[in-house]
């Protein structure tokens, strides 16, 4: 049986202000997104304040006072830097490790010896002491049950921090209790259609017949039943994304070792980003990338990550060439990476006054990612990708002489006149 932890920073950039700045210790302080608009963190004392998370700060003034909080303009390159920090520590503890967010990781336990509960104990006094950041553990069989693990250790102090729900025994209490809303990857609209099929708890839920379940929520939403019943089956990249931060990810088929394998392959995951952001109606305003050797493996080991604000956006190339210009900073020649990464931050709704992308051209930005996405729509996948991602980019299987299917398949047919439509496209614009 395969065990995770999922280790979660708590109100982490109150924390990584706090770690350099000891008078903020006990304090209400609150982090502002992008030009110091809204609330995007909170610690626990500016959250006993009623301080909303995605409040604008001018409201909490208003309402509050001047000075009922201290606050800090969002500094992400030192958020990503403490990130860093703490992918440094739980590298010592798991070969394991997998960024979900900049302050979310999953770390796999298997076979590692000794209670999880005193490995998690270890691992939130470790995190706290060297990197400077209150984190929650939560131990499960799979990511899902982590993940659940870990809000009810954040939910409810008697945890001390750490929740192990490894025993089928400990998941039955919390389920019966725990409303199905909680879960990751439910949304408000599946639990509206669960409420309606008379499905309220987790218990309820993994109760209710799978093939049921399955219609009513899709194949996601069977996964999500499989994984809360004990049976892994989540890879990390088919994650709900949520709204502070989203990933593209991807362990390499064969380890990489050249700049122009890397490239393509930060270009492709910064182009799907900037997909996954416009699916979700949201603009990023900070950007991070990473990589790292197969830290199981012998050889020399390597693992870093770089953080930076940008201007928001959601347009792709624009996401490829900041990420590119990341990575180059972290590349290092000599070592077989097989894995990377590109997650965003500092989301908010495109529709908000911060999607002005005052340096670009924002008509002609949106109009050319709305001919990408409409012919992703119609022709499947990525029809229309940056020259940087590469045509066959590592880590994709290899099937270099692979002929196209001139006569089976459709969307081999349609290709050319995709990129026609889509010349002719981006020439309108
Ligand atoms: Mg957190």
């Amino acid at each position: 049986v395969p065990t995770f932890a999922l280790v979660d920073g708590n109100s982490f950039y109150c924390a990584c202000e706090r770690a350099f700045d000891p008078r903020l210790k006990g304090v209400p302080i609150v982090v502002l997104s992008n030009n110091d608009g809204c609330v995007v963190s909170r610690s626990s004392e500016a959250k006993a304040l009623g301080i909303k998370p995605g409040e604008p700060w001018h409201h909490v003034t208003q309402r509050l006072g001047r000075h009922a909080a201290e606050w800090r303009s969002s500094n992400y390159a030192l958020y990503g830097d403490m990130s860093r920090r703490m992918f440094e520590v739980l590298a010592g503890f798991s070969p394991d490790v997998e960024p979900y967010s900049i302050d979310e990781m999953f770390l796999g336990l298997d076979g590692l010896p000794g209670d999880h509960l005193d490995r998690g104990r270890a691992i939130r006094a470790t995190v706290l002491s060297v990197a400077k950041i209150p984190t929650c553990v939560g131990i499960g069989p799979t990511k899902t049950i982590a993940k659940l693990a870990n809000k009810a250790a954040k939910a409810d102090q008697a945890f001390a921090g750490v929740c192990d729900l490894s025993a089928p025994a400990a998941r039955a209490v919390l389920y019966r209790v725990w409303p199905i809303g909680e879960v990751w990857g439910i949304g408000p609209a599946s639990t509206a259609k669960l409420k309606a099929l008379g499905v309220r708890t987790v218990a309820d839920f993994i109760d209710a017949p799978p093939a049921q379940m399955r219609e009513a929520l899709t194949v996601v939403g069977g996964r999500i039943h499989a994984e809360l019943r004990g049976v892994s089956c989540l890879a990390l990249t088919t994650l709900a994304p949520q709204r502070k931060g989203m990933a593209v990810t991807r362990t390499f088929a064969r380890p990489i070792a050249a700049w122009s394998d890397m490239s393509e392959a930060v270009a492709a995951h910064a182009f799907r980003v900037g997909e996954k952001l416009r699916q979700h109606g949201l603009v990023a305003g900070a950007l991070t990338v990473f990589m790292h050797t197969n830290l199981h493996a012998p050889g020399p080991h390597y693992a870093n990550q770089l953080t930076v604000p940008i201007e928001a956006t959601r347009n792709g190339l624009a996401l490829v060439t900041i990420a590119l210009r990341s990575a180059r900073r972290i590349w290092r020649e000599g070592y077989r990476m097989n894995k990377s990464g590109v997650m965003v931050m500092d989301l908010s709704r495109s529709d908000e006054q911060r999607d002005l992308l005052p340096s670009g051209d924002p008509v002609r930005s949106a109009r050319l990612m709305a001919a990408v996405d409409s012919l992703a729509a119609r022709y499947g996948g990525q029809v229309l990708r940056p020259a940087a991602a590469g045509v066959n980019h590592a880590g994709l299987p290899v099937r270099e002489r692979l002929s196209p299917r001139y006569t089976t398949d459709l969307n081999d047919i349609v290709r050319a006149r995709g990129a026609a439509v889509t010349a002719e496209a981006i020439r309108n614009i």
